[in-house]
């Protein structure tokens, strides 16, 4: 899924969209004495919150919190799919080393086991587009497949079975008989066909899909077509976690839970304060914190937690699942750019995400009010899809926080005085695959390997610059609105 998916095949429309945010947030963030004060004054945002996802039954169970001081070769904040993928390379790569992860609630309680399901090759910013750099959209594609390939090896060497369904995922086209109208349509077919083509003369794999081939797969006429991409496919989140939870510490990674750090002092060697006041003493530090590093004071600048939300309806009876025409395991997602993405599970409950993104003044976390219209807008959308499903009862309704940067693109490398804080952020939605190639790139950029990356344009750098409040909530909601009047036209 794409929260804020910039994925409208147009160049000129994803720089509208960068444009209206950095407009706004970057020229009045940037002249404003404001803008430095107000960190000093507002509450640490994003708080964490509990998962209460479908994804979040499968969990791995909780490890016991960090009880008493320590001394580490490299410590890891987060217990997401970075934290816990670059734990595991770090201990195939230094055997000898010590490596903790500290994570606040529980792993996956983050985006990490509360997600779309979908696994997606690419980043955010290059999904199923055919840029001007065909090389280098190329490469990353292939980074990304040969990322799945390791997922599947690992699925083995743990023997935690992650639900890998890797039969591909559609990206649809709105304007079927039941979309945004015939000429809509059209002109969104004529787009999906010469986009699949450039694609394939790039050397990614893609189809164009047209109606009837995607009703039959997906069982909706929603949508005009689709484009395929064969690659893809999806997980069971919950399930993922697990799997990367036990290859960390099958690899010797020391993992502590409901352990939350308060405060990071910078060094040489930094020193970690945990809530109940133990201490962390490590030479090195991996932020894989999503967009939560915020409240110790890290990453503001590059990504803001902006709110994306799902449901899962109960199980389809055999009756209720063969009336819906959904032959294909292949979990989509629609062309709008606020994305809707769906997909089905084993047990064969329909999941639906996505719609209208929320962000709240300083990283806040919407209520319960506001979450509820949210779900009820997603049932709306699932019966419009799926007339046969409009009495089928949601049976778990979560939401959750994505780290979107604001040219949706994701940043890895290093910072600090020392050069010795590494971080990962601003997978916009896109981080189930990407995350653990995140995770194995810090683990190499750890190790000194860092010249194999040198050509990844993501390295060493952040995201263009996101102001403090009250200059982010301005800069966000122009981009928002302007998504909204884009998606409109
Ligand atoms: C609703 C939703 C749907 C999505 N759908 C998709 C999808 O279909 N496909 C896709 O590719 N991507 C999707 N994404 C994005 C994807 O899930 C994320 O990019 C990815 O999981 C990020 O992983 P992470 O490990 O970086 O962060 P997280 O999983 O958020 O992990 C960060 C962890 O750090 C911990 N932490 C933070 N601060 C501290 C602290 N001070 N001390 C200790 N621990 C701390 C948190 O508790 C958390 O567990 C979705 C995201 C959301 C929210």
């Amino acid at each position: 899924m794409r929260a804020i998916s910039s994925a409208k095949s147009t160049l000129g429309r994803r720089e509208i969209l960068r444009r209206a945010g950095l407009a706004v947030a970057g020229v009045a963030g940037g002249s404003s004495a404001i803008n430095w004060v107000s960190p000093l004054v507002l509450p640490r945002a994003p708080r964490i919150d509990a998962n209460r996802s479908f994804w979040a039954l499968e969990l791995p169970e909780v490890n016991q919190p960090l009880r008493a001081s320590t001394d580490s070769d490299i410590v890891i904040i987060g217990g997401g799919l970075t934290g816990l993928s670059a734990a595991y390379y770090l201990r195939q790569r230094l055997p000898g080393r010590r490596v903790i992860v500290l994570e606040a609630k529980r792993c996956g309680n983050g985006a990490s086991g509360r997600n779309g399901a979908m696994l997606l090759t690419s980043t955010a910013d290059r999904y199923l587009i055919a840029g001007d750099d065909a090389a280098m959209d190329r490469r990353i594609h292939e980074m990304t497949v040969a990322n799945i390939d390791r997922l599947r090896e690992l699925a083995l060497a743990t023997g935690i079975d992650p639900h890998l369904d890797l039969g591909g995922a559609l990206h649809t086209e709105l304007g079927g008989a039941e979309g945004a109208g015939a000429d809509v349509g059209q002109s969104a077919v004529r787009e999906a066909t010469a986009t699949a083509a450039r694609l394939r003369d790039s050397g990614i794999p893609a189809e164009y899909w047209d109606q009837e081939r995607t009703a039959s797969a997906i069982g909706t006429r929603f949508y005009s077509g689709a484009i395929f991409n064969p690659l893809a496919g999806q997980v069971h989140p919950g399930r993922l976690v697990a799997m990367w939870k036990r290859a960390a510490e099958q690899a010797g990674a020391e993992i502590f839970e409901d352990t939350a750090v308060v405060r990071v002092e910078e060094g040489a060697v930094h020193t970690l304060r945990t809530q109940t006041g133990i201490v962390v003493r490590a030479p090195v530090l991996l932020l894989a914190t999503n967009a939560y590093g915020r409240r110790l004071g890290y990453l503001g600048a590059a990504a803001a937690g902006v709110w994306d939300y799902m449901a899962c309806t109960v199980p389809l009876t055999p009756a209720q699942w063969d009336s819906l025409g959904w032959q294909s395991a292949a979990p989509y997602d629609d062309a709008q750019t606020e994305t809707y993405y769906l997909g089905v599970t084993r047990d064969r409950r329909v999941h639906i995400g996505g719609g209208p993104v929320d962000y709240l003044f300083n990283d806040g976390t919407p209520d319960a009010h506001q979450q509820s219209a949210r779900h009820q807008a997603l049932h709306a959308t699932l019966a419009r899809l799926y007339p046969s499903l409009a009495r089928i009862p949601f049976e778990f309704l979560w939401g959750g926080i994505v780290d979107m940067s604001l040219d949706s693109s994701p940043a890895i490398g290093r910072m600090g005085r020392h050069a010795n804080i590494y971080y990962a952020i601003g997978y916009s939605g896109h981080g189930v695959n990407l995350t653990s190639v995140f995770g194995r790139i810090s683990a190499d950029l750890m190790t000194g390997r860092e010249a194999e990356w040198a050509w990844l344009p993501y390295l060493g750098r952040l995201p263009p610059y996101l102001p403090n409040e009250p200059f982010r909530w301005l800069g966000i909601q122009a981009r928002l609105a302007a998504v909204r009047w884009s998606e409109s036209r």
